[in-house]
C-alpha cells in the first residue's frame, strides 16, 4: 500500500458565485478517492493578484491522501473542470482555481507540477486560511511580508 501524505491545498473564485463554489469545491475535494479531508479553513475575500476581475474568494484545506502529486493534480484539475472553469488566457479570473501548495515535505520541479507552490509565500490568501489551520506552516515574517494585502475573514 502506497504511504499516506499530507497535502495542502489552495482554493480560489472569482466569478459566479465564489462562496459556493468554494464550498463545492471542499466537498469535492472531500469525496476524492484514497484522501481524507482533515481540515478546511474559513472562507477569506481577498482583492485579485495577478489577476482581475471581482474580489476572490479563498480557502486553504488540509487532506490525508495516498494519491501520487500528480494524480492529486489531475483530481483537483478535473474539479476545476467540473466547475466550468476556462482558461482564455494565463492568469485570468476564473469559476475556480485549485492548487497544490504542499506535498509533504516534498520538492516537486516538473514540467506540470511546482511544489511547495512557488508563489505561496507571496500570497496573503493562501498564508491568511493556512495559518488557521496550520499555524505551524506559517511564520511571524512570512505573515509580516503579506500585511499590506487586502484581505477579510468572510463570516
Ligand atoms: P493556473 O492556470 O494558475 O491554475 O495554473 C495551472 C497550471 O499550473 C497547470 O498546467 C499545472 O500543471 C501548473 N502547476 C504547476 N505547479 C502547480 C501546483 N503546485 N498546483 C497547481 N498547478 C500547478
Amino acid at each position: 500500500m502506497r504511504d499516506r501524505v499530507l497535502a495542502t491545498i489552495g482554493i480560489g473564485a472569482n466569478l459566479g458565485e465564489p462562496q459556493a463554489a468554494v464550498h463545492a469545491a471542499i466537498a469535492a475535494i472531500a469525496a476524492l478517492p484514497q484522501t481524507e479531508l482533515l481540515r478546511a479553513s474559513a472562507l477569506y475575500g481577498s482583492a485579485p493578484v495577478d489577476s482581475s476581475g471581482p474580489d476572490y474568494v479563498n480557502a486553504v484545506v488540509q487532506v490525508d491522501t495516498a494519491l501520487t502529486a500528480p494524480a492529486l493534480l489531475a483530481e483537483l484539475q478535473t474539479i476545476e473542470q467540473a466547475a466550468g472553469r476556462e482558461r482564455p488566457y494565463r492568469n485570468a479570473p476564473r469559476t475556480l482555481d485549485l492548487d497544490v501548495l504542499l506535498y509533504g515535505d516534498g520538492c516537486i520541479s516538473s514540467a506540470a507540477l511546482t511544489v511547495p507552490h512557488p508563489r505561496m509565500q507571496q500570497r496573503a490568501f493562501v498564508l491568511l486560511p493556512l495559518a488557521q489551520i496550520a499555524p505551524q506552516l506559517v511564520s511571524e515574517s512570512a505573515l509580516a511580508a503579506v500585511s499590506d494585502q487586502a484581505i477579510h475573514l468572510i463570516a
